[in-house]
């Protein structure tokens, strides 16, 4: 008989696993609620259900925390994972808390969905190891489980609010296990985490953004632009060779018509593209469509020559947007001294361990 990772099945994948081991229906619900509620990490803490049924469901159901291999807090409180996955495969993971006054305190969590990246993007330390593996729904949900579970042990009323996919790999390249855990994170006897308070961040993989449009309409899209022309983007983001800017900007109007929601374009800007001339040419590009621009000053990372603009030129670039009618935020600044940028912890553990990096 088939074995299945528990993390990834659904409450009906269990009911179905529960009738062919003969057990109650009601065990199903019971099971997915200490997974994907309670987050257990082994199956002895599932005290409600006996033994010999534990046993039973534990012969089909795989259960697959994820091992923490290192743990990072920065001064202003973001919290940095390295988790070692079932196979030995590492990934990073970030928990920002941010507090607020009127509504209740936002937990994003920032989310991996593959081990390394096939796209190469210049100034990303995950592109540079190429694509190892997809993970899975329950790979990519027991990020939230798993961190959840550990910040419980010192507030028990710890609750995720959000969750960014912005962490290694590029989700819409590996869209069914992240629409998957996406569903499974959205369920109200699960993690219960509105669509609304999701967000994917793509490269700029056309068919599958306008996919999400039409499957998923309440999610949140974020598009990594990097640059407004072909020239510049083809460097800095080789998707873009695949699909250019005029396609891109189409499948962003698709998407805009059919969800009305806003796309979040993500412009890192280095000491070069930190002009006037990407400034002007990003106010062209984005003409009346429905969207704002949030400018990262990109993390430098050791071997991408790629330096950090200063303060003059970032706020210079930032107003040339603003007078050219277009919203625009700076991404808070979290977690640098603790290199909380995609894939930088992993690539450096892995240096400093001597373990091999592959290369595309
Ligand atoms: N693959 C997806 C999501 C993961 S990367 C994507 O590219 O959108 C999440 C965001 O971090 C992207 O906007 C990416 O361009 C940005 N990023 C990666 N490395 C960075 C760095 N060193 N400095 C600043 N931003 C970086
Ligand atoms: Fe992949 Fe995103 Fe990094 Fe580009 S920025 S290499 S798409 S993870």
């Amino acid at each position: 008989m088939d074995t299945y990772d528990l993390r990834s099945c659904t409450e009906e994948d269990l009911r179905q696993v529960c009738q062919e081991l003969g057990l109650k229906r009601f065990r199903a619900l019971q099971l997915f609620q200490w997974v994907q509620q309670k987050a257990v990490r082994s199956w002895s803490e599932i005290s409600n259900i006996g033994k010999e049924d534990r046993l039973a469901l534990s012969s089909r159901l795989q259960l697959q925390p994820l091992e923490r291999v290192k743990e990072q807090r920065s001064v202003d409180g973001t919290r940095k994972y390295l988790f070692r996955l079932a196979d030995g495969e590492l990934i990073e993971c970030v928990l920002m808390d941010y507090a607020r006054e009127q509504s209740r305190d936002r937990h994003t969590v920032c989310v991996s969905t593959q081990v390394g990246c096939a796209v190469g993007c210049a100034f990303c330390a995950t592109g540079m190891e190429g694509l190892r593996r997809n993970l899975t729904a329950g790979e990519i949900l027991g990020q939230v489980l798993d961190i959840t579970r550990f910040i419980r042990q010192e507030d028990p009323d710890f609750q995720v609010t959000n969750v960014v996919f912005m962490g290694m790999g590029e989700p819409l390249l590996n869209y069914e296990q992240v629409l998957r855990a996406i569903s499974l994170m959205n369920q109200e006897r699960g993690l219960n985490i509105g669509m609304r308070r999701m967000t994917v961040s793509t490269s700029g993989v056309v068919p599958q953004i306008i996919q999400l449009a039409r499957d998923n309409s309440q999610v949140g899209l974020a598009v990594s632009l990097h640059a407004a022309d072909d020239e510049t983007r083809n460097r800095l983001v080789p998707m873009n060779r695949r699909y250019p800017l005029a396609q891109l900007m189409e499948a962003c109007r698709e998407y805009t018509t059919i969800t009305r929601r806003r796309i979040t374009f993500e412009v890192a800007l280095t000491a070069d593209n930190a002009n006037r001339e990407q400034a002007e040419a990003l106010v062209r590009l984005l003409k009346g469509q429905l969207g704002h621009v949030n400018l990262i000053p990109v993390n430098p990372v050791a071997g991408t020559g790629l330096e950090r603009p200063d303060l003059e030129k970032l706020k210079r670039f930032a107003h040339s947007l603003e007078a050219g009618g277009i919203s625009v935020s700076w991404r808070e600044e979290r977690g640098t001294d603790i290199n909380a940028a995609c894939g930088q912890l992993r690539r450096q553990w892995r240096v400093g361990n001597n373990e091999s990096i592959g290369t595309i």
